[in-house]
């Protein structure tokens, strides 16, 4: 509940594998209240206004698409980019928070999800009642850390703060506050069961950098961290706390030192080291294990994958050389921090002032209405969705979007057949995965149950305490039983998609399966050109560098040979090229090895797309609507997808970082695919032009 942790929580997950069908940048965070999204609109991705026709399509077709609509559009004032996706977002954002606001879950029966979900968003907005408690809430936190007499208890008391909140693969959220995080899912090398993943944690800045990097704004921020400590221990009533704030600060610089780095943790080879809780006093001697275990109610499970073996070494020989002292003062510091959000207004203060304005640059904190909309949204998440989808996602699209799923399936299963590059050993392998993969649509099979979540009105902490608790246990129960490879990770009311590699798996929420990217009211073919694109995408990276790590039951094994991987990488290189050649700058262009697996996903989800289009119509053509054929439809509608305007300091900002390409260059991946060529009559010499050989076929 500290400022560090939901932020984590609220934004878009970032890796490679994973939130690549979110059209423009993430905007999750976005203020909701701009101009309803449907004034903002253009009027969708079949917007033939908002094309520019005196552009030809061979030159430039992200214009001929879009150009009328780029020349219009405005970012707005608050935002770095807007797009499709931003006006969808916003649209997403405003029904969740009329769900979670509306009046009526107050009079919802008690013990249903909407009571709970009004009960949670009101108390976290009285901020009367949470005033009137003080820390009175937090007390006996305090006085089982003020108890702690010896290692054993300092490790049993260690071992309650263990909660459910890191992801190595799937959110993919590596950090907490907490001296370690727990991870429940299957185990890399067996996924017929669950394994309980251990992560590092410990530290309330971002990342090990804040501690360690020797640059003068780094060195600035600590300084500014020591003072924030102090201030919140002393806003706590602590007493020494100027003193006690420098010793704390060193404790979190010496966990930070004993951190893997980033890079570090997110090799997947790296991580999946399995150590039997009888290993642990050996290997990771000075923390008193069988404590730890036993509080966390860990203590039956005979094997844990921990994620960053040496830090786990070099944190537990901490817990026996730093004074047990200075471990309580660091324990009471986090204590507070963890739960800055539901305390008074003066660690709320303090906790935006250092978290939002040092650390992030974020002028202003967020309305209270806000912050407990996120909070609700946090803690009951699926119930939320279970809503939203009742509101806004009738079977009927649904079933819709399964059927698309199932189309695409089968073109890239005839896809694998063609393939030249791949050994037949190989092909079989991909094929047994595509047909072993569970494609999730709109919402989870069965709905999260909230029954065991007890919320109470007027309890903003207690319910927060609760929330954290409640998904501890939720993933402690999955040990031990079957893997249910229709849990979900993502909401339902989440504008994005996601690969689920060990899982095996994908997750296509319901809020990315709406107008203007699926559209019950226009031809199918734009459909497909918009998402049907998307789910392409998704599905290739099962089959991509990434997904030939996990075979088709989602256990880490690369199941390619050699030369298959030395074919798909000369096949890289030649789409590498193509993206370098991109200048959105005079000084600055596309980088084609940093965007390369995205940039192949997107060749081989269009490509599928485009050939489920056509089974979807059984050898017929699709009606020509608004003087464009089927073909143009689906290529138009693909490009309109990529609609976005973005200011010059974001984009050469994500130049260097985002592992997509900028979103015009996206939709140029049409030049890859003959089908475009005959669809506009592109000619050689125009700008988009490329040879027959110098297409990239992937897939
Ligand atoms: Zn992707």
């Amino acid at each position: 509940m500290t400022f560090p942790r939901t932020a984590l929580l609220l934004t878009f997950a970032i890796s490679a594998c994973s939130s690549s069908s979110t059209k423009g940048p993430p905007s999750s965070s976005a203020p909701a209240d701009l101009a309803p999204a449907a004034a903002a609109a253009p009027s969708g991705i079949d917007d033939v206004a908002g094309m520019d026709k005196s552009v030809a399509p061979g030159d430039d077709f992200f214009s001929y698409a879009n150009g009328a609509w780029m020349k219009t559009a405005e970012i707005p004032p608050d935002r770095s980019s807007y797009g499709i996706g931003a006006i969808l977002d916003e649209l997403t954002t405003k029904r969740t928070q009329e769900l979670i606001t509306s009046p009526a879950n107050a009079s919802a029966p008690a013990g249903s999800d909407a009571r709970k979900i009004g009960d949670y968003y009101a108390s976290f907005l009285d901020e009367a009642t949470i005033e009137k408690k003080g820390l009175a809430p937090l007390e006996p936190t305090l006085q089982r850390i003020a108890a702690i007499k010896d290692a054993a208890g300092l490790a049993t008391y260690l071992g309650t703060t263990l909660r459910a909140d890191v992801d190595v693969l799937n959110n993919t959220n590596y950090d907490t506050d907490n001296f370690f995080g727990l991870w429940v899912a299957q185990d890399l090398s067996d996924p017929t069961r669950y394994s309980p993943f251990l992560l590092q944690g410990g530290l309330n800045m971002p990342d090990r950098d804040y501690y360690l990097d020797p640059s003068a704004r780094m060195a600035d921020i600590r300084t500014k961290y020591q003072a924030h400590i102090a201030a919140m221990l002393g806003d706590a009533g602590v007493a020494d706390a100027a003193a006690k704030a420098p010793r704390i600060f060193d404790l979190e610089k010496r966990i930070a030192q004993a951190h893997a780095t980033r890079v570090e943790t997110e090799d997947v080879q790296k991580g999946n080291n399995h150590w039997k809780r009888s290993e642990f006093q050996k290997r990771a001697p000075g923390l008193d294990w069988a404590a730890f275990f036993a509080a966390a109610g860990l203590d039956k499970e005979e094997t844990f994958v921990v994620w960053q073996p040496k830090a786990f070494t070099a944190m537990a020989a901490l817990v026996r050389s730093v004074p047990l002292a200075t471990w309580k003062d660091y324990l009471t510091f986090h204590a507070i921090s963890h739960v800055a959000g539901v305390l008074p207004k003066k660690f709320v203060d303090e906790s935006f002032a250092f978290y939002g304005k040092t650390i992030n640059g974020t002028p202003k904190l967020r309305d209270r209405w806000k912050r407990a909309v996120a909070a609700t949204d946090h803690a009951l998440g699926e119930a939320v969705g279970k809503l939203y989808v009742e509101k806004y996602f009738p079977p009927s699209e649904k079933a819709r979007a399964e059927a698309m799923v199932k189309n695409i399936l089968a073109a890239f299963s005839k896809r694998i057949d063609k393939l030249e590059w791949m050994a037949p050993a190989t092909k079989e392998k991909a094929k047994a995965k595509l047909a072993a993969l569970k494609v999730g649509v709109g919402y989870p099979d069965k709905w999260r149950d909230y029954s065991a979540l007890e919320v109470v009105r007027g309890d903003a902490f207690g319910n927060a305490e609760r929330a954290q608790l409640f998904e501890y246990k939720r993933n402690l129960a999955k040990l031990g039983k079957p893997v249910d490879r229709g849990e979900w990770v993502m909401n339902p009311h989440l504008v994005n998609a996601v690969n689920l590699p060990a899982m095996n798996a994908l997750n296509f929420p319901a809020a990315i399966l709406q107008p203007p990217f699926f559209d019950p009211k226009r031809a199918e073919v734009m459909d497909y050109g918009a998402t049907g694109s998307v789910i392409g995408h998704e599905i290739s990276h099962s089959f991509d560098v990434q997904g030939a790590l996990f075979d088709a039951t989602g256990r880490l094994q690369n199941w390619w040979t050699k030369e298959d991987f030395a074919h798909f990488k000369a096949a890289a290189e030649k789409l590498e090229k193509q993206f370098d050649a991109y200048k959105p700058f005079p000084d600055a262009h596309v980088n084609g090895k940093l965007t390369s697996g995205e940039n192949i996903a997107d060749v081989a989800g269009l490509s599928a797309a485009y050939d489920a289009y056509r089974i979807s119509l059984g050898g017929k053509e699709a009606p020509e609507a608004q003087g464009l054929t089927g073909d143009q439809q689906f290529f138009v509608s693909f490009a309109q997808s990529w609609r976005t305007k973005i200011r010059e300091a974001a984009a050469r900002a994500r130049l260097l970082t985002d592992v997509h390409a900028p979103a015009e260059y996206r939709a140029d991946t049409v030049r890859n695919l003959d089908p475009w060529y005959t669809a506009f009559a592109v000619k050689p010499g125009q700008k988009l032009y490329l040879a027959a050989d110098e297409r990239v076929r992937m897939w």
